[in-house]
């Protein structure tokens, strides 16, 4: 298995897990981009979101609530950022499905490098038609 989440699922890898039920694991990231920062994790091995069983997602979620309440009591946190990356392009260094949860605090200086810059409402237009009309066909 050369998966890195399958074999802290399995044991084969020490973290710092902090909850576990039959379907999701919960553990802290190695290298947390603030106090409490955490991954959520389906125990079935898939890379992304295309390509995961809603039934798993729905699990998957409800633990990351979970998670997010436990910061809320445990560690104060009232403001969380929920990160899911999907392909290199989009930051993903672990293919497995996972999600972040990220603790912020005022002033704390943490960004994700985008800017809001007012986008062409002609090409967001078109990819809504586009977007839309795969839907209407699914
Ligand atoms: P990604 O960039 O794929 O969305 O995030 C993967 C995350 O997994 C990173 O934040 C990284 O720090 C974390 N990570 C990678 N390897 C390990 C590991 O062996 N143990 C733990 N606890 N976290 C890991
Ligand atoms: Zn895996």
């Amino acid at each position: 298995m050369d998966c890195i989440f399958c074999r802290i699922i399995a044991g084969e890898i020490p973290a710092q897990r902090v909850f576990e039920d039959e379907h999701t694991l919960a553990f802290m990231d190695i290298n947390p981009v603030s106090e409490g920062h955490l991954l959520v994790i389906p125990k079935t091995h898939v890379a992304r979101l295309f390509d995961a069983d809603p039934q798993l997602l729905t699990h998957t979620i409800h633990t990351v609530q979970r998670m997010a309440k436990a910061l809320q009591t445990a560690l104060g946190v009232r403001n969380l950022n929920l990160l899911q990356n999907n392909g290199k392009a989009a930051f993903q260094s672990v293919d497995h499905l996972h999600f972040h949860l990220i603790p912020r605090r005022e002033g704390d200086g943490i960004g994700f490098g985008w800017r809001l810059v007012p986008g062409d409402q002609e090409v967001i237009r078109q990819a809504a038609l586009r977007i839309s009309g795969v839907l209407q066909q699914s």
